[in-house]
């Protein structure tokens, strides 16, 4: 049960919806639960696109919208049901939930499939997701050809069935692009808690602690803070396991002179956030190892520059690129002249991935990277990641005291009208920083 439903936002949502997708019909599920093993679920998690529009959190829940005259906003979801909740907890019902989160129509899930064909009455377009990609889609889509098959054979009785489907994930994705007010709010504490998390793992990770003790640290601040559940899966890379990119074990007893490569980020009010801070074990970096995360900070402090407003998305990868680059060949990494290393691309022996990614609901949020093949352009209300790295696998052509050394330093940045937003500032960055933060 949310402790206070705010239903403004996405009252105002729907709003831009039904203006979207004008005297047509918009129908989106929420994600099904899924089983972990045996008869245990994995923790419940919503769909973003539905909860984006609804705020409503219950599983088994469809939001029908229609749009012209008529301009409702339906939902349905699970009924009341005493016993139901005894085992499993608080539902709202249909008649709460319509007033509560301000639906104009609420029924009973089980009702979707008899009122479905009504909804699709003489609607020219159907907005529904097309490839959900989840394992209740055939299921879904099964009752939408069904409904759209019903009315085609009421075609005597004067009713057209929907002839065409559009994709509404792309719609509400330009929407879920630009974060209101309301949204913003929720991510600046949820980076907040990423933050905090992160802090409390530089003070007190320890040589000879396994990663996964790291690990629970990280957890407990999440959790404390209310973010009970991580954005994406904790990797807790230290030494060698740094230059691993989606390392998940958290299995490896950390060694004193390691690095510590910690990428995470909490859900927060079903909000990511996605940091990364690399820290020396024993909490002071060696002469190589700090020249390689100076490599690293220097690139991204040269991107911070360019996410501004009106620039392409994809400037600041280029921007990393090219000082990470630079660094490689001042570190001795690569040999040549930069105009060749970025030719040849030799510099992805050590820096293989992109610089950031759209960061909202989802960690890798909605959104188009590209429009019709160009960058699209920086808005005020995006929120991007910043995350270059370098990784450094042993190598003949590598000198021996850089081998294993993997950095990766990531903020979470909101474009403003006037620049930028470091969303993540609180956590510890600079060098003295970083050491300070380590102190014993
Ligand atoms: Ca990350």
């Amino acid at each position: 049960m949310n402790a206070a439903v705010e239903v403004s936002p996405y009252v105002s949502r729907r709003e831009r919806l039904f203006a979207a997708i004008g005297d047509n019909v918009a129908i989106l599920p929420t994600a099904p639960e899924l089983a972990r093993n045996r008869d245990t679920d994995f923790l419940y998690r919503h769909d973003s696109y539905f909860y984006y529009l609804t705020g409503f959190r219950e599983p088994q829940s469809v939001l029908v919208v229609l749009g012209g005259a008529e301009r409702k906003a339906i939902l349905f979801c699970r009924e009341k049901n005493q016993e139901r909740e005894i085992w499993d907890g608080f539902r709202y019902g249909p008649d709460a939930a319509r007033e509560i989160f301000a639906f104009d129509e609420a029924y009973p899930i089980e009702k979707l499939e008899e009122l479905l064909p009504e909804y699709l009455k003489n609607r020219g377009t159907l907005y529904a997701p097309l490839a959900m990609g989840t394992t209740h889609a055939s299921a879904f889509e099964a009752m939408l050809n069904k409904a759209i098959i019903s009315v085609r054979n009421m075609s005597r009785a004067g009713f057209s069935a929907p002839d065409s489907l559009v994709d509404v994930y792309k719609v509400v994705d330009e929407m879920r692009l630009i974060k209101d007010p309301h949204e913003i709010a929720i991510m600046r504490r949820s980076a907040e808690i990423a933050s905090l998390a992160h802090t409390r793992a530089m003070r007190t990770a320890r040589p000879n602690q396994y990663e996964y003790q790291v690990e629970a640290e990280i957890a407990h601040e999440f959790i404390r803070h209310g973010a009970r559940t991580p954005a994406y899966n904790h990797i807790v890379a230290s030494g060698p396991n740094a230059c691993v990119l989606h390392y998940n074990d958290s299995s490896r007893q950390m060694k004193d002179g390691d690095l510590l490569l910690i990428d995470s980020g909490c859900e927060y009010e079903g909000y990511a956030s996605d940091i990364t801070r690399t820290f020396p074990v024993n909490g002071k970096f060696t002469g190589p190892q700090k020249d390689v995360y100076e490599a690293v900070l220097k690139a991204q402090y040269a991107c911070m520059d360019v996410l501004k407003a009106g620039q392409p998305f994809h400037k600041y990868h280029d921007v990393a690129t090219e000082s990470l680059a630079q660094s490689m060949l001042d570190l001795g990494l690569l040999k040549g002249s930069l105009a060749q290393v970025l030719e040849e691309k030799t510099y992805m022996q050590f820096y293989m991935h992109r610089a950031g990614h759209w960061i909202g609901m989802d960690v890798h949020d909605a959104g188009a990277y590209r429009i019709n093949g160009e960058s699209q352009t920086l808005r005020a209300g995006m929120v991007v990641t910043n995350e270059p790295g370098l990784y450094i696998r042993p190598a003949e052509n590598v000198p021996e005291h850089f081998w294993n050394i993997g950095v990766r330093i990531e903020d979470d940045v909101l474009i403003t009208s006037n620049g930028n937003e470091n969303l993540t500032i609180k956590t510890p960055k600079t060098v003295a920083e970083v050491e300070a933060a380590c102190v014993r």
